[in-house]
């Protein structure tokens, strides 16, 4: 068969001298990766063996008879982008990737295209005569396609990880979750018992919430919630875990912190919630909030460091709110106001 040319302005040429013709098939021929080479109209003026068995096990074409046809019937959803590849090649030199839709993904991602290169060759003097388009080997394409698999795995991965979080979270507050905070407090007394480091825990009520809700209404009292979950969030160090456990019921677990760092630590959150103003509604909303805090022991279980921060909330109402009380303050019941040193206001 005779390699025939076409001008890169579209029109017909002589064919290639013979020797040209014969040679460019030669070389196209001795290429692994499928081949094709095609004049500025775009008809295909020679295909290499691979380019057939790769348009053939891709569904591009049954026919062994490729050169002749225009390049855009072989890949008929790609006629804007074949049109820049020529234009491209034409007006510079350079190897260029593009990526074309095959024939029978025509509805299908951008994971369906197929790679391939692009670059002009000078068959009939010194002047652009034909593109040659040069698909990405099938290993380079499953590779490709690996790739592409890969980063949407690792998308999806990253995904499910941001939903897993929000899972765990309250949606209301961004603190986590009751079942979150109990899913990993033992993890945290095993560390703490590991590592011989303290590890404090807090439960913290806000008080006469219900008067807030009342008052101003259920959406106000949501409000206030909110505000003091991301008041807490704020005032805890990376390491700190924040959760509410109840409707305006919180906790904190404070690793690498003593009883009385962590009453310190609730002084201060305590004076935070009391001073924050909260507007709703042009209405000024204050608040304050009670603390049960204990220190982690040997042979803690989860429930017997809640059931211990909660006696020590317990005392912090009944002592008349807005305290921070100790487990040791409450067991003896000594003045909570005084509670071992640390002021109450
Ligand atoms: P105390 O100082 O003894 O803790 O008094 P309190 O009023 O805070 O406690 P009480 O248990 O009597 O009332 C808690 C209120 O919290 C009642 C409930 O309607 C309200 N509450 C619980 N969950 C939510 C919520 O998600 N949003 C709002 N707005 N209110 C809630
Ligand atoms: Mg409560
Ligand atoms: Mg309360």
């Amino acid at each position: 068969m005779q390699l025939m040319a076409v001008s890169i302005s579209g029109k017909m040429t002589d064919s290639l001298p013979k020797l040209v013709a014969h040679t460019a098939r030669a070389l196209i021929g001795a290429i692994s990766d499928p081949v094709m080479l095609c004049a500025g109209n775009g008809t295909v003026t020679a295909t290499n063996k691979a380019m057939l068995v790769f348009l053939q096990k891709t569904g591009a074409t049954e026919s062994a008879k490729i050169d002749g046809m225009s390049i855009f019937d072989v890949f008929p959803t790609n006629e804007e982008q074949l049109n820049k590849i020529i234009s491209l090649c034409k007006s510079q030199s350079g190897i260029f990737p593009a990526t074309l839709q095959m024939p029978d993904t025509a509805n299908s991602s951008d994971q369906d295209r197929i790679p391939l290169q692009a670059s002009m060759l000078q068959l009939n003097g010194n002047r652009p005569s034909h593109v040659l388009l040069r698909f990405l080997t099938l290993n380079s394409v499953s590779k490709h396609r690996f790739e592409e698999l890969n980063a949407t795995l690792r998308n999806k991965n990253k995904q499910l990880l941001i939903e897993r979080e929000m899972a765990r979270k309250d949606a209301h507050t961004g603190v986590w979750q009751r079942a979150t905070l109990f899913e990993e407090l033992p993890r945290y007394i095993q560390t703490s018992k590991d590592q011989s480091t303290p590890t404090s825990f807090v439960v913290i009520d806000l008080d006469d919430f219900k008067e807030i809700n009342d008052r101003y209404g259920h959406p106000c009292g949501d409000l206030v919630l909110s505000s003091v979950g991301g008041l807490l969030l704020k005032a805890c160090r990376s390491k700190d875990k924040v959760a509410r456990i109840g409707g305006e019921e919180f906790a904190m677990i404070l690793p690498n912190t003593s009883i009385s760092e962590a009453q310190r630590a609730c002084q201060r959150i305590r004076h935070n919630i009391k001073e924050t103003i909260i507007n709703y509604d042009d209405q000024i909303i204050s608040i304050t909030a009670s603390f049960g805090v204990t220190e982690i022991a040997d042979g803690d279980d989860s429930e017997d460091v809640y059931k211990r921060a909660d006696y020590a909330l317990y005392s912090a109402k009944k002592a008349g709110r807005d305290k921070v009380v100790s487990v040791a303050a409450a067991l003896d019941d000594i003045n909570i106001d005084a509670d071992d040193g640390l002021s109450n206001d």
